[in-house]
């Protein structure tokens, strides 16, 4: 699989991710997809599936890793790019640089847990022997109002559930 020569290299890998993100969505996991690619070629793919998995670690970057791990024969992956919608978590963080990847582009800043800068900076810590290079906010309008409408049609559904069961929140006659 190599990229059209008119579209950009990381629009393209990154639309790629948001497609694999979607498969997440509609698993009901949080929606995030992540493709690793070597030479224009994709080694890699993996979408956000903890809950299905009953695996903490199941995260897209993670799954990204271990099928590239297998299809390169190595379990180090130098000279690759990882692409995904949301940055890295510090567990992911930490795995891309044990895997030496060497590029991470990312969509989504992730202002909470981001270990890719907002607010951890693990890809670039000079006391790591490997540092990941790093570009943040490629399609990032499509990879947030991905998240956003999860979580917003997961809030709705939260709230309609909420409506069929009885509100023991609230005094009833005989505590008046
Ligand atoms: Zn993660």
């Amino acid at each position: 699989m190599s990229f059209p020569p008119t579209i950009p290299a990381d629009e393209y890998w990154l639309r790629h991710a948001l497609h694999l993100a979607e498969r997440a969505y509609q698993q009901g996991e949080v929606p995030v997809g992540a493709v690793i690619v070597l030479d224009n070629k994709m080694v890699g793919e993996g979408w956000n599936q903890p809950i299905s998995q009953h695996d903490p670690t199941a995260h897209a970057e993670m799954l990204a890793l271990r099928a590239a791990g297998l299809a390169t024969g190595n379990y180090r992956l130098p000279n690759t790019t990882l692409y995904v919608t949301l940055e890295p978590c510090v567990m992911c963080a930490g795995a891309l640089v044990h895997a030496r990847v060497g590029r991470v582009v990312f969509g989504a800043y992730d202002l909470k847990t981001g270990a890719a800068g907002s607010v951890f900076n693990m890809l670039l810590d000079k006391r790591h022997n490997h540092q990941v290079q790093l570009t943040g906010g490629v399609l990032q309008q499509l990879c947030v109002e991905q998240i956003q409408a999860f979580f917003k049609e997961r809030r709705l559904a939260q709230k309609a559930a909420k409506l069929n069961i009885p509100n023991l929140s609230e005094p009833t006659n005989s505590e008046i």
